[in-house]
């Protein structure tokens, strides 16, 4: 779509530019593209992606221009509607016309150093026996993570901070590098770094994607997992609730290491709690759509049939619908049974 000068939006970070920048990148390209390429290569627009809201029960995907369709339909085993087709084209996790030239140099900058000085302490490094990995930038590593949750604040409608912390972040990031590291330390944030072995295609397995609850913020960044609090007082709570085995008084210090065991488990334990959320809603659909044909409640065996025969159509997983394909199965399926 063109916009002329007079319509376009002043940039999100300076307030002042046109916001003349198309595809930014909310979450770093170069964290999250081995977690969203076909095989976990580390080329651009070629690949495929799961989008996890985890506070949703559906998963949606995406894929870059140059994945094969039949590759996507292989690996979420049903076949891709045309509007999906459509919606999968776009680049993932990137904006247009929200932020200037300017500051998406100013983002690049700290994007680069930190690929520059701390990725390369964390992807294919020998992490056996590390529990926690010291980082000695400390101002980089800390703006580096608070640029992607207020970048992704401002993107995503899911994922909102309030206008007063979005707006001292704001001012952070554009004043950065002059800023104090003491007025970068006010939000707590742990940085969960997720070894992952296996070669590049075990990146694939890793999620990006993102949550919050009223006042904790979490976004899956491919093999890294922040998550971030608004305030000293829920972080408190939560390492109290959560993480009493180990020490985090001094989190702006370092980056956790979460091993590959421990990894998948997680990854494992987050699609058992999506799984179970999508059968929980195809119990209320079966419910609503079997009494509007047949006018009486099903049984708890017609029920259990209708969830047998969805989940044998989809090789035993129900993760893998959408809502829409998944409500139309369930339509055709209690059909069938008339
Ligand atoms: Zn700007």
């Amino acid at each position: 779509m063109a916009l002329n000068n007079i319509s376009m939006q002043k940039c999100s970070l300076c307030l002042q530019n046109d916001a003349n920048k198309k595809n930014t990148h909310y979450l770093t390209d170069s964290i999250i593209r081995t977690a969203i390429n076909y095989e976990g290569l580390n080329e651009r627009e070629k690949g495929f992606y799961f989008n996890m809201p985890l506070n949703n029960s559906f998963v949606d995907f995406n894929f870059q221009r140059n994945t094969p369709i039949d590759k996507i339909e292989d690996a979420i085993e049903r076949s891709l509607s045309d509007d999906e087709i459509e919606k999968a084209k776009k680049v993932p996790f990137s904006v247009d016309y929200v932020f200037c030239k300017d500051c998406e140099n100013k983002f690049t900058q700290i994007e680069n150093a930190f690929v520059s000085n701390i990725l390369t302490k964390f992807r294919k490094q020998d992490l056996s026996n590390v529990e926690h990995q010291l980082i000695s930038d400390i101002k980089l590593f800390l703006i580096f993570f608070l640029l992607q949750i207020w970048r992704t604040h401002i993107c995503v409608n899911y994922f909102k901070l309030s206008e007063s912390v979005a707006e001292n972040l704001r001012k952070l990031i554009w004043q950065y590098p002059n800023v104090n590291t003491i007025d970068l330390k006010k939000y707590p944030m742990i940085i969960n770094y997720l070894e992952t072995l296996g070669g590049d295609v075990a990146y694939t397995s890793n999620y990006v994607g993102c949550m919050n609850t009223s006042n904790r913020y979490v976004i899956f960044m491919n093999d890294f997992f922040i998550t971030f609090f608004d305030e000293d007082l829920s972080y408190k709570a939560y390492i109290k609730k959560y993480r009493q085995d180990t020490d985090f008084n001094n989190y702006e210090l370092y980056i956790n290491i979460i091993h590959n065991e421990s990894r998948i488990q997680m990854l494992e334990s987050i699609k058992k709690q999506k799984r179970d959320k999508v059968i929980q809603y195809c119990v209320n659909q079966i419910n609503t759509i079997w009494g509007n044909y047949k006018n009486i409640q099903p049984s708890e065996n017609e029920i259990n049939k209708v969830l047998n025969i969805l989940i044998q159509n989809n090789n035993g997983s129900p993760l893998y619908y959408s809502q829409a394909n998944l409500d139309s199965s369930i339509e055709s399926i209690i059909k069938s049974m008339a």
